[in-house]
């Protein structure tokens, strides 16, 4: 990074409250997805230092939920006030490290400010209950309580925001937190996210980061001891492992999974066409549909197939791609090779299975030019896996319970779309859909701090945000007090 910047030696890692060099032996060169140069090499984290990691913050955690509401949110205050001052610092990382166009940039850093904003008021919001007893002079209580210990393991698509989402509302609400990011994106997924909240005054080892292969520290990161949750945002098979993992063991724990998605985005016959190509050409196409929630099916009634495409195609076929750093771009380059490799694999896939080619182009470096295929069935490969890349077909449907059938016949139930001129019908359809999050007249991708985010079927367990993370990231202690002799039958 530049010689100016803020916060220099990001190869260090804050472990258990000291930046050092992690102790495994092993580099791990972080790299620009665009031009393939080398933006740095990080030491990486052992397994002793993962455990340094976790007994420090047990040893730090107390002391810091001790500190009061106040205190605590005014960190998470200060470092909001640092991501406004860091703001070009945050936005340049990003573009670089995980190949995020501008504007994905400022729409992840505006994640992250929003939810370390609403991080600031869970401090005071988090509040236990007294509960009637039927026993004479008991008085029950039910306290609200830090779980203690929370690791952290988080993607790179979105590095910044998934981590900020878990680790701020933890930290808010009196735990100490341990971040794993992912290898591709140790900077904006931890490392960045440490020095701000150092700078904030958080006091040292309640938060380490861990740079490691997830192949290598992953499995210990999930069995040690010392963590109680586990806070995991990925792919649907690295999330079953862990889930599988966490209770299999000698010491059982809470499990929170944030994973995949194949999103429907439904056209009924009643939609406005201008209003629903608007809404896909970006709940798809924004980091090179490498979101979660980002669109994976469009499925458009019968009457209205044929003029979604013409529009939807023209388009898409005017979008630019390329440098994500000018401010022009949409579409710029997918993490990795491996990424871009399967993604390769799906189009000949989609091919062979019989859909046309609307939209194409062949890759330049790691930027797949945007991809639309027209014909497809729920069948294909395209329509029913996760694709986390620039491609997307057009399913048509018969009617509105074709549609909606379609739209259920996934593994996943994470976000999803529907758009009519019929408010009352889009609600109605909206409540049918099995997904964790539905929205009527705008795009799947959807993410505010106070609002419940989370999947149903194989999209994962849990919600994050606004009182659904007090629920995540504190446990209930009943303490009841007897205030009189308890007339016992025996
Ligand atoms: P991934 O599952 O490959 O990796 C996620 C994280 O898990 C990384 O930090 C990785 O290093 C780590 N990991 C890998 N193997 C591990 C192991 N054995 N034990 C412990 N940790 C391990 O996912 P990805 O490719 O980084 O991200 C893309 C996937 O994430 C997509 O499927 C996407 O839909 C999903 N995702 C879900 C959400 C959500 O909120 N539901 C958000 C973003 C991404």
């Amino acid at each position: 990074m530049s010689s100016t910047s803020p916060y220099p030696n990001l190869e260090l890692l804050p472990i258990a409250g000291q930046w050092r060099k992690g102790r495994s032996g092993r580099t791990l060169n972080v790299t620009d997805p665009f031009t393939g140069n080398t933006l740095l090499s990080v030491p990486m984290a052992s397994r002793e230092d993962l455990d340094e990691a976790y007994q420090g913050a047990r040893a730090a955690q107390p002391a810091w939920a001790a500190m009061g509401p106040t205190a605590r949110g005014d960190v998470m205050r200060r470092a909001v006030a640092l991501f406004d001052a860091r703001k070009d610092e945050i936005i340049d990382w990003l573009v670089r490290e995980s190949g995020s166009t501008r504007i994905k940039a400022e729409v992840e850093w505006g994640s992250a400010r929003a939810i370390t904003q609403e991080a600031a008021s869970l401090p005071g919001r988090a509040h236990g209950r007294i509960l009637p007893s039927d026993v004479p002079g008991k008085e029950s209580r039910v306290y609200r309580q830090p779980l203690g210990v929370v690791g952290v393991i988080s993607p790179w698509n979105f590095p910044l925001h998934l981590s900020a989402r878990s680790v701020a509302p933890a930290l808010a609400l009196g735990n100490a937190v341990v971040v794993k990011p992912a290898s591709d994106t140790p900077v904006t997924g931890g490392l960045l996210l440490a020095h701000l909240f150092e700078e904030a005054g958080l006091p040292p080892g309640v938060l380490s980061v861990l740079v490691g292969a997830g192949s290598d520290i992953g499995d210990a990161f999930v069995e040690h001891p010392i963590p109680s949750f586990v806070s995991f945002t990925g792919s649907t098979a690295v999330g079953r492992n862990i889930g599988r993992i966490a209770n299999a063991g000698e010491h059982l724990k809470h499990v929170a999974l944030e994973l995949g998605g194949n999103s429907p985005f439904v056209v009924l016959a009643d939609a406005d066409v201008e209003t629903a190509v608007d809404a896909a050409v970006v709940g798809k196409f924004l980091h090179q549909g490498q979101i979660c929630m980002a669109i994976n099916r469009i499925i458009v009634e019968a009457p209205l197939v044929e003029e979604f495409t013409k529009r939807f195609v023209e388009r898409v076929k005017a979008l630019p791609y390329g440098d994500p750093g000018k401010p022009e771009t949409i579409v710029g380059p997918v993490i990795n090779e491996r990424q871009l490799a399967g993604l390769k694999d799906k189009v000949a896939k989609a091919k062979e299975e019989g859909a046309k080619v609307l939209v194409g182009g062949e890759p330049q470096g790691n930027v797949m030019p945007p991809h639309v295929f027209g014909d497809v069935t729920a069948e294909m490969e395209i329509a029913r896996e996760e694709i986390f890349g620039p491609l997307v077909g057009i399913q048509s449907a018969r009617d509105a319970d074709h549609a909606l059938e379609l739209a259920n016949s996934s593994e996943y139930g994470l976000s999803s779309a529907v758009f009519t001129r019929d408010i009352a019908r889009g609600v109605q359809f909206a409540q049918r859909v099995r997904a964790g999050m539905t929205h009527v007249n705008d795009m799947p991708v959807n993410d505010e701090a106070n609002a419940p985010f989370g999947g149903e079927k194989n999209s994962g367990v849990g919600r994050f945000n606004g009182d659904w993370a007090i629920e995540e990231f504190t446990t209930d202690h009943w303490i009841t007090v007897q205030t009189e002799p308890r007339g016992y039958p025996f």
